[in-house]
């Protein structure tokens, strides 16, 4: 099946590159990008003209099951986040929270464009849990790596999941600063003997438990390029650099990181450490869940740093490609290569707040929003075309959304 996106500008992101181009699809991947593309008779067109055509964006770090709890903790720090949210919240949440959740925050990242989603999913209390939480994933139609995280971790549980196309699994330890050594060393025996990638918060808290966390990760030989450290604030240059020497990737979260006062978030230096970097929304209980809001955050506080360079061209590329490699999916999305996974978004630019686009690359990063989001393919498929997110009923999904969380924030 051929699809032919025409009259757009191709925004690239691995070098960021922008031109006229056509975007040929033919069985889920990119076939071609270029000027004047002819497709076969059978072809679907999609009339981009006047359009952005761009990879989708990578979310490297969410907690998606929390979208009913959105907002519910404005200007709350770290000790208030894991007190109510983690302490008091997370326990009430049954399996049909936890798909009601996951569905809608999956579906608002595809609705913004977003293609590729880490979900960091620490509410697995019991295999029902984890079942409503995959579910979910595969229901929307988003590339997803599932992040499984729990108190008891069971192989025989996630057996069951792998081997799917667009929904793949991670390994999400607690890691070694939050819990027992043991504990943690149970938790990379597992992505060891499943073959999964790990991601783990690491480096967000405090200069000391930083350095003891990775400390236990070098001697017990465990830093390898299939992990990625989320937030990693309180890292030296020379850890990140030792990450990066591993093959390691960092995803920053930049609005809530600073908002919880995990501490300045690392994404210049990561990325002058040489490691693949990406943003994440992390918690939408006190953050924006979409992919503008990240990357401005993340420009700014990189600009109000001295003399560190960092351009909107690279707010894009951690946006896409780099935030790929982070999601340890770098050989599969994140560009426009030929041969890619034709996970795609096409932006207008006939909008107010976003005309006359003359930057394109400064049009996506400070300028375009969620309204600018017309069409999203993830793998060839069109999931959101002309502004309205297809294959699924939206007032439906937000109504099971708002009664799981009345029942959750009534218990
Ligand atoms: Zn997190």
């Amino acid at each position: 099946m051929q699809l032919l996106i025409r009259g757009g500008i191709a925004v690239d992101t691995d070098p960021v590159s922008v031109t006229a181009a056509d975007v040929l699809v033919d069985g889920g991947r990119i076939a071609a990008v270029g000027p004047g593309l002819a497709a076969g008779p059978d072809a679907e067109v999609i009339d981009a003209r006047g359009m952005l055509v761009l990879p989708g964006f990578v979310d490297t770090h969410r907690h998606t099951w929390q979208a009913g709890i959105r907002a519910t903790g404005p200007d709350i720090s770290f000790a208030g986040y894991v007190d109510r949210v983690i302490g008091e919240l997370a326990p009430r949440y049954q399996p049909d929270d936890v798909h009601a959740g996951t569905l809608a925050g999956a579906l608002e990242c595809l609705d913004a464009g977003i293609t590729t989603l880490v979900d960091w999913s620490h509410i697995q209390h019991t295999p029902d849990h984890t079942a409503a939480a995959v579910e979910a994933l595969r229901h929307s139609g988003i590339r997803a790596v599932f992040g499984y995280c729990s108190r008891a971790p069971d192989a025989a549980v996630l057996t069951e999941y792998l081997g799917h196309d667009l929904v793949t699994v991670a390994i999400a330890p607690y890691g070694p600063e939050l819990v027992d050594e043991s504990v943690a060393l149970g938790e990379w025996r597992l992505a060891r003997e499943l073959d999964l990638p790990v991601t783990v918060h690491m480096g967000g808290h405090g200069a000391e438990s930083a350095a003891r966390g990775l400390d236990f990760l070098v001697r017990n030989g465990l830093l390898n390029p299939r992990t990625s450290y989320v937030h990693g604030n309180h890292y030296t240059d020379d850890a990140l650099r030792r990450i990066a020497g591993s093959g390691g990737a960092v995803s920053v979260s930049p609005l809530v990181e600073v908002e919880l006062g995990l501490g300045a978030p690392v994404t210049g230096r990561a990325l002058a450490a040489g490691a693949p970097t990406g943003l994440g929304a992390d918690t939408v209980v006190s953050g924006p869940g979409d992919m503008f809001s990240l990357m401005r955050a993340a420009y700014a506080l990189e600009r109000a740093r001295p003399n560190t360079g960092f351009t909107t061209r690279d707010a894009l590329r951690i946006a896409t490609a780099d935030g790929a490699r982070t999601a340890g999916l770098g050989d599969l999305v994140g560009t426009l290569g030929v041969g890619r996974q034709a996970d795609l978004v096409l932006l207008r630019t006939d909008l107010l707040g976003v005309a006359p686009a003359h930057d394109p690359v400064g049009a996506v990063v400070l300028s375009a929003d969620t309204r600018a989001v017309d069409t999203v393919l993830v793998a060839g498929r069109v999931l959101k075309r002309g502004g309205h997110l297809l294959h699924h009923d939206v007032a439906k999904v937000l109504d099971s959304l708002t009664e799981s969380a009345a029942r959750v924030l009534a218990a």
